[in-house]
């Protein structure tokens, strides 16, 4: 099976409320669809949304990634090859991890297809469901008690409140949702970056005090700083989730090295895709570090390889997989299937995903 054409399509799905975070603000998914044809007629399919703030990455800078570097060099290639494939991609260029996740996840649905398995099965996984949580945008405290107070009433047990805009604020928030939504709902917090080290404490220690019961605090620190985020997982009893200090399997042997925080945020646009996932899975599971599987703003396409590697990969007992559910429409056919949080994958080969629509010409 060669690799024939690659080629770049754009598909936009507007969400059903805008998303909120310390760094940014969403109303709708758009995403660079990465579709892969062989010469068999088989198609692979990946996809690279430009979330700039985070990743560095725009559409420009991913179309011209792919289209510029690593298209010439993958055509002609035979699939079978998968490995030395993904070692041209990551040696095409330096960082532009969105546009290698897109290539790489193109590759591996391609690759369950000439194989005709899921790739769960392939990357060594059994069938099992996964559970995501729901992520509450930042907003005014009653406004975000709103919105938990919804999200627990769809069925979601587990909420991923988004604060860091305002460290005063931010308190008012945590408390006001847990005593809105009761003991039972499991709580996550995601500062985005929005403290600073001393910040941070202070404010965990606030959670701890007064008995919030929270289960994670996730990046409370500049993505840089590995100290700061070091000197919070070691002052504080609450578990501590790196997310953007975490995109390489480089940065992953540091941290865990240094034992900067307690669990990893592991999202295949930050490590260029499956590969460099299983990298870091495999040393947080040397390290007795558990990961958390987590997306940006995408669509369905990227989700479901992130699902499947969820399925397959003891060490991610955690998933933040819910972008489908906050979109208005779902253009991917096949794939990853929600109900409610739970999420479960189809055995077609590959993805998993038979058609996409709305596809357009970049
Ligand atoms: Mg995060």
């Amino acid at each position: 099976m060669r690799i024939q054409d690659i080629y770049l399509r754009q598909l936009s799905i507007p969400l059903k409320k805008t998303f909120k975070t310390a760094l940014r603000s969403v109303s709708e998914v758009t995403t660079n669809v990465v579709v892969i044809e062989t010469d068999n007629g088989v198609c692979g399919y990946g996809e690279a949304p430009p979330t700039a703030v985070i990743t560095g990455d725009t559409n420009g800078a991913i179309h011209g990634a792919i289209q510029e570097r690593i298209r010439p060099l993958l055509i002609g290639k035979d699939i079978d090859d998968l490995g030395a494939i993904l070692d041209v991609v990551d040696r095409a260029i330096l960082h532009n991890t969105s546009a290698k996740a897109a290539i790489d996840i193109a590759l591996h649905d391609l690759w369950g297809k000439m194989l005709n398995q899921p790739l769960y099965a392939l990357l060594g996984g059994i069938k099992r469901k996964v559970v995501t949580d729901y992520t509450i945008s930042v907003n005014a405290p009653d406004e975000m008690v709103k919105d938990s107070l919804e999200a627990v009433g769809e069925g979601y047990t587990a909420l991923k409140i988004k604060v860091g805009t305002d460290f005063h604020q931010d308190m008012v928030r945590l408390k006001e949702i847990r005593s809105a939504v009761g003991d039972k709902i499991l709580l996550r917090v995601d500062a985005n970056q929005g403290w600073t080290p001393k910040e941070a404490i202070r404010i965990i220690h606030f959670m701890e005090d007064n008995g919030l019961n929270i289960e994670l605090v996730e990046q409370p620190v500049i993505a840089y700083d590995f100290e700061g985020l070091k000197m919070v997982t070691d002052t504080v009893n609450t578990l501590i989730l790196a997310d953007e200090a975490v995109f390489s399997p480089r940065d992953a042997l540091t941290l865990l090295t240094m034992r900067a925080a307690d669990l990893l945020n592991i999202k295949l646009m930050k490590t260029g895709g499956i590969r460099n996932a299983l990298a870091i899975c495999a040393m947080a599971r040397s390290s007795g570090v558990e990961c958390m599987i987590g997306a940006m703003m995408e669509s369905k396409i990227s989700v479901t390889a992130a699902c499947h590697l969820a399925t397959a990969m003891s060490v991610i007992t955690r998933a933040d997989l819910d972008p489908p559910i906050l979109c208005s429409a779902d253009p991917v056919e096949g794939g990853a299937q929600y109900d409610g949080p739970a999420i479960t994958l189809s055995k077609g080969p590959g993805l998993g995903i038979t058609k996409i629509n709305g596809l357009k010409p970049v």
